[in-house]
């Protein structure tokens, strides 16, 4: 039985969503590329979730996770290099009831993307930003990233890269009006899922830095932490991202840390003799930029129509 919902939205029937139901194109992303773990555990988070198909919609920039939109079937967004947050942000704007995913890679969010990225976690709309990071530029053959190790040989940067890397999540951390922060690792999907509910739960921007194998041109780059894992530092709260007893013994290197606490948060995001993940800061209390202008979203289109005219009058010269 369908109805209509208002002059212009149809709501379908209630019924359950099966996995096939979010999934999109086959995936054509190399075998082992870690965006594969990424896209599985967000389909199976919107299935275990039941939240519609059309109800989601998932915006990216440009680079090798940013094909994300192309394998899920919601509505989705493939949008320009270092622009998702920006269109993330309009469509939470006008339509705060859909559940909005923006997913970027360490090029397109922390180079080109780096002004939006700023922005959009100071706005703290209500949306879930995954910045997929295999500290490389997949998509266009290899160059340095701003994530890209000091010395490591690129194709543009044969002799190593000059700089030390950027940190995402000391600069995330550091921007006025952070709600959420987190890091997870590809390669355990338990803390994954975890980490992606948990984002998504958190009502303002959340940022989760999922650390990505791309065994085409880095595949090196985490190994130390796959064959040790004493090198991945669990961080552990009642608050925080919990895990299943079973899972959460297979990570013996442990530390406690209350994500209320922004300056401990710093210094474990800044170590790198480990790669700590979990939650470190949520703030549910910081402003929300999209409650702030939800302004007009219950006009009718003929109203919307009305205020634009009305506008274009006022501005006119
Ligand atoms: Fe994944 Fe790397 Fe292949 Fe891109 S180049 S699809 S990041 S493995």
């Amino acid at each position: 039985m369908v109805g209509l919902k208002t002059e212009w939205e149809i709501e379908p029937a209630p019924r359950e969503c099966t996995l096939a139901e979010y999934k999109g194109a086959e995936a054509r992303w190399c075998p082992g590329c870690g965006d594969h773990s990424v896209l599985s555990a967000v389909q199976k988070m919107a299935r275990d979730k039941q939240i519609p198909p059309e109800r989601i919609v998932v915006v990216s920039g440009i680079g090798c996770s940013s094909r994300f939109p192309h394998y899920m079937s919601s509505y989705g967004f493939h949008s320009l290099h270092g622009r998702p947050l920006p269109v993330a942000c309009g469509v939470k704007s006008r339509r705060p009831d859909l559940h909005v995913f923006a997913v970027s890679g360490d090029g397109d969010c922390c180079a080109i993307g780096a002004g939006h990225w700023v922005h959009a976690i100071r706005y703290n709309m209500n949306i879930t930003i995954l910045m997929l990071d295999n500290s490389i530029y997949g998509l266009t053959k290899g160059q340095t990233s701003p994530t890209t190790r000091l010395g490591r040989a690129s194709s543009t940067h044969p002799h190593g890269s000059p700089l030390p890397p950027l940190n995402p999540l000391t600069v995330t951390l550091g921007i006025s009006n952070v709600s959420f922060v987190a890091q997870t690792v590809d390669w355990n999907p338990p803390h994954l899922s975890a980490t992606i509910r948990a984002a998504h739960d958190h009502e303002g921007a959340s940022f989760v830095r999922v650390l990505q194998r791309c065994p085409h041109f880095t595949g090196d780059v985490y190994a130390d932490a796959l064959e040790d894992r004493s090198q991945v530092l669990l961080m552990e709260h009642p608050d925080g991202i919990v895990l299943e007893p079973a899972m959460r013994e297979r990570l013996k290197n442990r530390v406690d840390h209350d994500p209320r606490n922004l300056g401990e948060a710093f210094q474990l995001a800044a170590r790198t003799d480990v790669y700590p993940v979990g939650l470190f800061y949520r703030n549910p209390d910081a402003v929300r930029y999209d409650l702030v202008t939800a302004h007009g979203l219950g006009k009718t289109p003929s109203e919307k129509l009305g205020a634009i005219e009305e506008a274009i009058e006022r501005f006119a010269i």
